[in-house]
């Protein structure tokens, strides 16, 4: 390779391959050992010691999950990255290895469920406080501010109502306040969208989603300076051990191959029937950044270059015949998660987003209207289709009685 940064594409497949003693093999080999032998007894006091490199244990560190971090850290265009057994222990590792009792943390309202629910029901356990604000600018962030604010969690676009946050904002308030920045990158995946380039200090994701991309793996990945993952690494995932398995993490180098003709698809796709949702008189409102309708289009070629495969819409139902809707799919799958190849459709309130009361989310803007649609790799016409003939069983329901409409909830 020549001296020229390669594309994303290229990174995709070829970054944090280590080329020795596997045999030539096209394909790096899968490291499924708990733990590795030393030569003798000085050598692996010498590994303990930090004073040789080298594996020790797999919690501690292994082969193939190293190729993944390489790889995660090209993409984000960071220094490095720790593989995570779930997005969750990737928000937890990321959060609690720098905060402790008595600080404060600055998040976005609306954010993922479990993340809302460790941030407003885990941290004060251990005396750490929070503060959910709307983000949309810095007199917001500037009152939320206190003399012990360490942290800003920030998730743009922001699920599900895909509300996109100004990265450069967030990056720029926290350097003047020398405040670490963690950004949720799950929805746009470093195809989409590098958080680096706004001065955001860590990206975390759920590599359940696009990244691994086939649905058969749960995982997570932190991307950061080298200094904060040696502290994550060397703490909390250590000490708490939310690290991933080999085997995940070599099926997320498979599905990483394919992540940029993926993604470009998700886009597209999304795109398409997001305008066809538009169109649609039983929606009230499409959520879809792609659309010029939305609030989060502005960002759409800067921050973003596409606007991912999710959308969000408002039903003009009942509660039961929002129901009957989502009961009507047939190639899309009634489940939460998102970025596979299956289409899947789900309702926020009820589901993701139940860990909020129904007052906290109200506050954060998730009507009990919402259904969520992430958007796979099947054909456009197929799915609209479906969507279509959902919507007929809401027309033959309401013809059957004498039901009328109203807001669904
Ligand atoms: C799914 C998700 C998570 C949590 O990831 P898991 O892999 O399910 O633990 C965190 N953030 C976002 C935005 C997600 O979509």
């Amino acid at each position: 390779m020549n001296n020229k940064q390669p594309h994303q594409d290229t990174v995709c497949i070829h970054a944090g391959k280590q080329k020795d003693g596997h045999h030539g093999a096209l394909t790096s080999p899968l490291y499924q050992t708990s733990t590795f032998v030393f030569d003798n007894a000085a050598q692996g006091a010498a590994r303990f010691a930090g004073e040789e490199p080298g594996y020790i244990y797999t919690r501690l560190g292994n082969p193939t999950v190293r190729e993944l971090e390489l790889k995660m850290a090209a993409l984000e265009k960071m220094e490095d990255a720790a593989a995570t057994a779930t997005g969750m222990a990737a928000v937890s590792g990321a959060v609690l290895s720098f905060l402790e009792a008595g600080d404060h943390i600055i998040a976005c309202k609306a954010v993922y469920g479990c993340t809302y629910a460790l941030l407003s029901h885990q941290l004060p356990k251990w005396g750490i406080e929070v503060t959910f604000v709307d983000m949309d600018n810095e007199e917001e962030l500037e009152q939320a501010l206190r003399s012990n604010t360490k942290m800003v969690f920030a998730e743009t676009p922001i699920n599900p109502n895909l509300k996109v946050l100004d990265l450069e904002l967030i990056g720029d308030f926290c350097e003047k306040h020398d405040l670490i920045s963690v950004v949720d990158n799950t929805f746009m995946s470093p195809m989409l969208q590098t958080p680096v380039d706004y001065g955001i200090d860590i990206v975390i994701h759920s590599a359940t989603k696009y990244l691994n991309g086939h649905g058969d793996v749960v995982a997570g990945v932190i991307v950061s300076s080298k200094e904060r993952i040696e502290t994550i690494k060397l703490t909390i995932l250590k000490d708490v051990g939310g690290t991933i398995s080999p085997h995940d993490a070599w099926l997320i180098l498979r599905g990483l191959k394919t992540l940029p003709i993926r993604v470009e698809r998700h886009c597209k796709s999304a795109l398409t029937i997001a305008e066809y949702l538009e169109s649609h008189p039983m929606v009230a409102e499409v959520y879809y950044p792609g659309l010029k309708s939305h609030q989060g289009y502005k960002f759409i070629g800067s921050q973003m270059k596409a606007a991912g495969g999710v959308i969000g819409f408002e039903l003009m139902a009942t509660l039961e015949e929002g129901q009957a809707f989502i009961d009507a799919m047939q190639l899309f799958s009634i489940a939460v998660s998102l970025g596979d190849a299956e289409s899947l459709i789900q309702h926020p309130a009820s589901m993701t987003h139940s860990p909020y009361t129904q007052e906290e989310r109200l506050a954060a803007g998730i009507s009990d209207g919402l259904i969520r649609i992430s958007i796979g790799l099947e054909s456009t016409d197929d799915l609209i289709a479906d969507l279509q003939q959902a919507f007929d069983r809401i027309v033959a329901l309401r013809s059957d009685s004498v039901s009328t409409a109203g807001n669904w909830g």
